[in-house]
């Protein structure tokens, strides 16, 4: 079986180290919000160059915190994107604001920033981009239309740690950065966690304080707050593994060569471009197959132990807590019915690529 993803194959020779440091943790009985964190967060904001970096207990509460600490909540309206995880989306509504979602680029699965500022309203508070699959959104467009209107601009790095646009590091283009450590992301924990970035002081004083029950001295509350903190074994194991996220980076690219040389032939199959902008990191690997041609494609890719997922079949905008009457993104509808997202990351080798072409070559008609 080649499976979607592999996060232990990313560890597979670093075992030992693994252990050490595991040890080193459980032995000094710091487990929340300790010098790991802290040495965690400094090196993460030296590789991404952010002045600040906060450690949360996942990509989604780095979403609702970042929205907080940008001071977005009840009256406001985010323009984001319908193509996503649902946690984009959950955030907005999670601190009070109202979603506009606007349709998705059909070639890079981004939000189509010619169609941002026609959503701009008197109540538009922010513009919230998703750095899909691991391609950059259009940003200097999205930071324009934001100086433009005095919108601040939160990036959806979750899927896109170590990507870049224009050579500046995803998550420090726009007033912050949520990144997620969710398994399977491109820096992955063995558990949850996330990331607030930013160069803004007071942003990052609020994201501390939020994280940790709205408290900046402790046990005396000033605002309602989350418990969102990082722990120390995953900000141990997250240092371990930063060292090699541009390695394991650099193979899910390799990985995204041999695909479109293999595939990108078939007249069913569309591969995922990358835009000159945009350095592609990768965290799946979506292309469309021709409408009526997946569930063929898919099965014999299932029949031949290749594991495949469909992200995203339903739209945030379709689903029923988001459902908004009469809102038609015929892009977004597009894509839930063409993609298909093939076995991804450090673990898939050339031969991999080749079984799953001969397969995909002769599933459809
Ligand atoms: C994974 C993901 C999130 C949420 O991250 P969690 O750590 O799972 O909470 C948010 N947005 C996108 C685009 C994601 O892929």
């Amino acid at each position: 079986m080649i499976p979607l993803f592999d996060p232990k194959s990313e560890v597979e020779d670093l075992l030992d180290e693994l252990d050490d440091v595991i040890r080193r943790v459980v032995r000094s009985g710091r487990y929340i919000l300790g010098p790991e964190v802290s040495a965690f967060e400094q090196e993460a904001a030296a590789y991404l160059g952010s002045k600040h970096a906060i450690g949360v207990n996942s990509g989604t509460d780095a979403l609702v915190i970042a929205l907080r600490a940008l001071g977005i909540g009840s009256g406001d309206e985010v323009i984001t994107t319908p193509y996503s995880f649902v946690a984009t989306a959950e955030a907005i509504r999670a601190v009070g604001a109202e979603i506009v979602f606007v349709d998705i680029d059909p070639e890079t699965f981004n939000l189509n920033v010619e169609q941002i500022e026609s959503h701009i309203t008197s109540r538009t508070r922010a513009v919230l981009p998703v750095h899909l699959f691991g391609h950059a959104a259009e940003m200097d467009a999205i930071l324009q239309l934001a100086e433009a209107h005095g919108l601040k601009v939160l990036e959806d790095v979750a899927q896109a740690f170590g990507g870049t646009y224009k050579e500046s590091q995803l998550g420090t283009l726009g007033d912050a950065g949520a990144f997620s450590f969710f398994p399977s992301k491109n820096l992955g924990a063995f558990g949850d966690g996330g990331l607030i970035a930013t160069d803004d002081d007071d942003i990052a004083d609020m994201a501390r304080v939020l994280r940790g029950h709205g408290a900046k001295n402790r046990y005396l509350s000033e605002l309602i707050g989350y418990n969102s903190r990082l722990d120390e074994l995953q900000a141990s194991i997250l240092r371990l593994k930063l060292r090699r996220v541009d390695l394991n980076n650099e193979k899910r690219r390799n990985v995204a060569d041999w695909y479109r040389e293999q595939l990108g032939g078939l007249t069913a199959i569309q591969p995922p471009g990358e835009k000159a902008y945009a350095k592609h990191v990768y965290q799946c690997y979506t292309l469309r197959v021709s409408v009526g041609q997946r569930a063929a494609v898919q099965a014999s890719l299932a029949d031949a132990g290749v594991a495949t997922a469909i992200y995203y079949q339903t739209p945030i905008h379709l689903m029923p807590p988001y459902r908004q009457p009469a809102l038609t993104l015929v892009e977004a509808e597009r894509a839930a019915g063409e993609v298909l997202s093939l076995p991804m990351g450090p673990h898939v080798t050339v031969e991999d690529v080749q079984h799953i072409a001969k397969t995909v070559s002769v599933s459809y008609r």
